[in-house]
Formats: structure tokens, C-alpha cells, sequence
């Protein structure tokens, strides 16, 4: 009977001690898998994101597990963010001639103001040209794929002025604001604390 009793008090100060522990645990483990599961949920968001905006990038996610490593939320998301608009600007391209326009789309002095003028001045036709090339490219950036207006695509030369390259619709890469700035960029770093794609991210990061 005596011993009874001292197993009922000893199992019960044994029991009673582990249910702090067990309450630790389940906040610890509640408090990881809520942030585990936050992550999860934006890197899904930013991945749609990334796939409908840019569709040309190959955007990679196998490096993030090293930012699971941080703490607050927030600065695992910048992180990441960081990581991809690294992924963005150092996507390898080249300008390169593009498809040609069925003549009988083209207007009359299209030939002639197709060569290179001597002072290195736009044609007067220009606006026409840049227009005819966004539509032959579905209003898409040439580089990242993203949808661009005509006003405020980029036009550059897939063969260079300087090498005899004209005003052809072939020689015509329209291009968004941001990647004209990577391909004309000598600092790429610099490069890309100012673009369009890094603040559209940005607006996707936990307050
Ligand atoms: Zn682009």
C-alpha cells in the first residue's frame, strides 16, 4: 500500500514536470511549422509569379534552403528575392537576328530608309519600324519574355551600327526597360538594385 502510494506521488511529479516540456515543444514545433509553411506558400506565390511575368528565364528555387536558416521571415524572403533578380540579370543572352515581315506588310519606303544614314540618325520612320517589330514579337520583351507596351519598349540592333548593322525589321530587338539596362550595364550589381522586376518583387515581401 505504502509503495503504491509513493509510485502514485513519484509518477506524478514525473508526468507533472514533462508537461512543461511537452508545451515547449509543441509551441517550438507549432511556431517552426507555421513559418516552414509561410515560406512554402511564398516561394509557390512568387514561382507563378515569376513563370507568368518572365516566362523566357529559367528561374531555379534549389538554392533557397540556406535561407531557411534565418530567423525572421522577412529577411529569409529578401533573401530569396535577392537570389532570383541575381538569377534574372546574369541569364545569359545574346541579341541575334530576328524574323523577318512578308513584304506585302511593309510600306513604301521601308528599303529605303532601311540603310544606315551617315550622321548615325534614326530614320523617319523609326516610330513605324519599332511598332511593326513589337507586334512581329507579340508585344514581348525579346530577352525575359515580359509583356511590353510599344512606348515604353527598347529597340537594340541585333548587328551594330558601327559594323554596317541597319534599320531592318531582322536587325530590330525590342527588348523591356529592364533588360536593356542588364545588356547596356558595365556595373551589373549596380545594375540591379534598379529594376522594375526587383521592386515588383519587393511588393511581395511579408511586412
Ligand atoms: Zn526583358
Amino acid at each position: 500500500m505504502v509503495l503504491d502510494l509513493q509510485f502514485i506521488i513519484f509518477g506524478s511529479i514525473i508526468i507533472l514536470s514533462l508537461v512543461p516540456l511537452y508545451i515547449y515543444r509543441e509551441k517550438v514545433f507549432k511556431k517552426f511549422y507555421k513559418s516552414n509553411n509561410d515560406i512554402k506558400f511564398f516561394l509557390e506565390n512568387i514561382a507563378i509569379y515569376l513563370s507568368a511575368t518572365y516566362p523566357k528565364i529559367p528561374f531555379r528555387n534549389n538554392n533557397f534552403k540556406k535561407y531557411t536558416k534565418e530567423n525572421n521571415m522577412r529577411t529569409q524572403e529578401i533573401l530569396i528575392i535577392e537570389e532570383l533578380v541575381k538569377q534574372y540579370v546574369n541569364y545569359e543572352y545574346e541579341l541575334k537576328t530576328q524574323k523577318s515581315i512578308p513584304k506585302e506588310k511593309l510600306w513604301s519606303s521601308y528599303e529605303k530608309n532601311s540603310k544606315l544614314l551617315k550622321d548615325n540618325k534614326l530614320p523617319i520612320d523609326w516610330q513605324q519600324r519599332k511598332e511593326t517589330a513589337c507586334l512581329r514579337d507579340n508585344n514581348k520583351c525579346n530577352r525575359c519574355g515580359t509583356k511590353i507596351k510599344s512606348s515604353n519598349a527598347n529597340i537594340l540592333l541585333a548587328k551594330q551600327m558601327k559594323n554596317g548593322g541597319g534599320f531592318n525589321l531582322e536587325n530590330i530587338v525590342v527588348l523591356c526597360p529592364d533588360c536593356t539596362k542588364i545588356l547596356k550595364s558595365s556595373n551589373l550589381e549596380k545594375t540591379s538594385r534598379d529594376l522594375n522586376i526587383l521592386d515588383n518583387l519587393m511588393k511581395k515581401v511579408s511586412n
